[in-house]
């Protein structure tokens, strides 16, 4: 395991697709990435008139196969510009291959944000909106509402569009969060806010008191939970918007803190939990300790965006909100039972309910619980009781984090499942944008 920064995906000189997690790789029949939306259309063309499956990849960020394409892949990297730009209403109109990091780069000069955000920005915003990637903040919402209108290019080249404001709109709901199983979202406008400042506490409490915050989260602003397998402390972060000005360590102090304190320590926990897995208390007890109760003012960005180079694997599961309790003390206790050489922080984070039909916080407050780990640790078994935990608590899976789930029992915990199969065989008949990955998920399609 390297630290180095991995930017994404990797395609190897053989044509093999490698995610960002090096956890899935496919070598596709054809891999394309067309220039414009004519290039997409034809190429969406062609693939009917050979009956080959097509799915589209953004930046390869998301850990599990949902992006796999063994047949055609499109990835839209050039299909990325800005369209238009509403300042009076502050939205921006950015094509489906622009990444976070791009927009975000589009709107600091018009003085405008992202209203919340998750980890990192290095995902396209159709990757984005398709898993359901969110932040945390009771009444933060993710990316599917943070979005006002989408078009969507069907397997025969043409264009659907939808809005916030079709509030009778069933492609609205299907569509913001679709797994790339509907059609390739080619456009979206996005809602932004003012840009803003946070102030951001980091400390350490224990499980009790992180708890404690789960049943009854902050109603404004922003907080995260990392609970470490074996030992009592949590660390603990929340943010606040301000209007006061920055202030926050030097840029060196920055770099020590994010670099070498988060990333190298972390790597070297990895390194010597695999080969001494008994240290794994004493070592996440003195990474706890290395976490100094700290409060800073940055701009939004700055606050959200913590960098983590290091390799791993993540599995997250939504709860209700009111068993995140059960679930959080249910997963620690399966790594501990299983005696895994788990020193990684695993970030519980609290989200609004979404209406977005297959969005995994849909029609409830929910509790985003996650568990990371390096490659090379064994953690199938483990994970895989803790999803058993989780889904009899109501939990379902993030779209883009490891899951064994298939169509059978995702049906089951969607209330909206069945209206998004109908909507599929309408828009979709042919399972064009079908893979193995989807097969499972979604199940087959639905004619009408
Ligand atoms: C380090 C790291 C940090 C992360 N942090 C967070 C976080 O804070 N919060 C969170 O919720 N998630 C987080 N994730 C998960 C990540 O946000 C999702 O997996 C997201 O989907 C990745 O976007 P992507 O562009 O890489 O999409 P990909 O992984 O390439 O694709 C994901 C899905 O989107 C579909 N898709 C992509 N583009 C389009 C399009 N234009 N039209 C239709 N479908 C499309 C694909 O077909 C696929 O089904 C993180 C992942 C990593 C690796």
């Amino acid at each position: 395991m390297g630290s180095r920064r991995p930017a994404g995906a990797e395609v190897s000189a053989d044509g093999t697709w490698t995610n960002f997690a090096q956890r899935v790789s496919v070598r596709p029949q054809c891999a394309v990435a067309p220039a414009d939306l004519d290039e997409l259309r034809t190429m969406l063309k062609q693939a009917t008139a050979d009956g080959m499956r097509v799915r589209v990849v953004g930046s390869g960020h998301s850990y599990n196969d949902v992006a796999i394409a063994p047949e055609v892949q499109v990835s839209l990297r050039h299909v990325n510009r800005v369209l238009h730009v509403d300042e009076r209403r502050a939205q921006i109109t950015v094509q489906g291959g622009a990444t976070l990091h791009q927009i975000r780069d589009h709107m600091r000069p018009l003085g405008l944000a992202f209203a919340n955000m998750g980890d990192i920005d290095h995902q396209s915003i159709g990757g984005a909106l398709s898993t359901g990637t969110h932040g945390t903040g009771l009444h933060m919402p993710a990316f599917a509402s943070q979005v006002v209108a989408l078009e969507l290019m069907l397997a025969d080249g043409s264009i659907i569009s939808c809005s916030a404001e079709d509030t009778d709109s069933d492609l609205w709901d299907a569509a913001r969060v679709s797994l790339g199983a509907l059609g390739i979202i080619v456009s979206v406008t996005i809602q932004a806010v003012p840009t803003y400042h946070l102030r951001r506490s980091d400390s350490v409490v224990s499980r009790q008191q992180a708890y404690a915050i789960l049943a009854a989260p902050p109603e404004t602003g922003h907080v995260g939970l990392y609970f470490m397998p074996y030992i009592d402390q949590v660390l603990m972060w929340t943010a606040e918007r301000t209007q006061d000005p920055i202030d926050k360590p030097s840029a060196l102090g920055e770099w020590f803190r994010d670099v070498v304190k988060v990333n190298h320590g972390l790597n070297a926990m990895g390194m010597v939990a695999r080969r001494a897995p008994r240290l794994v208390p004493a070592l996440s007890r003195a990474f706890a300790k290395g976490i100094r109760p700290e409060t800073t003012v940055d701009s939004y960005d700055k606050v959200f965006l913590r960098p983590l180079f290091v390799r791993h694997d993540a599995w997250e599961f939504g709860v209700p909100l009111e068993r995140a309790h059960d679930a959080v003390s249910t997963l620690m206790s399966t790594i501990e039972d299983a005696k895994l050489p788990y020193a990684f922080p695993c970030e519980t984070r609290i989200a609004p309910a979404e209406t977005a039909w297959l969005h995994p916080t849909h029609g409830r407050p929910t509790a985003c619980i996650g568990a990371a780990i390096y490659p090379g640790v064994d953690v199938e078994t483990a994970w895989q009781q803790a999803q058993d935990a989780a889904v009899a608590l109501g939990g379902r899976p993030h779209w883009g984090k490891w899951h064994t789930l298939d169509a059978a029992t995702l049906s089951t915990l969607y209330p909206r499942w069945d209206d998004f199969a109908v909507l599929r065989g309408q828009l979709d008949p042919d399972g064009r944008f079908g893979s193995p990955s989807i097969d499972r998920i979604l199940g087959p399609v639905s004619r009408p």
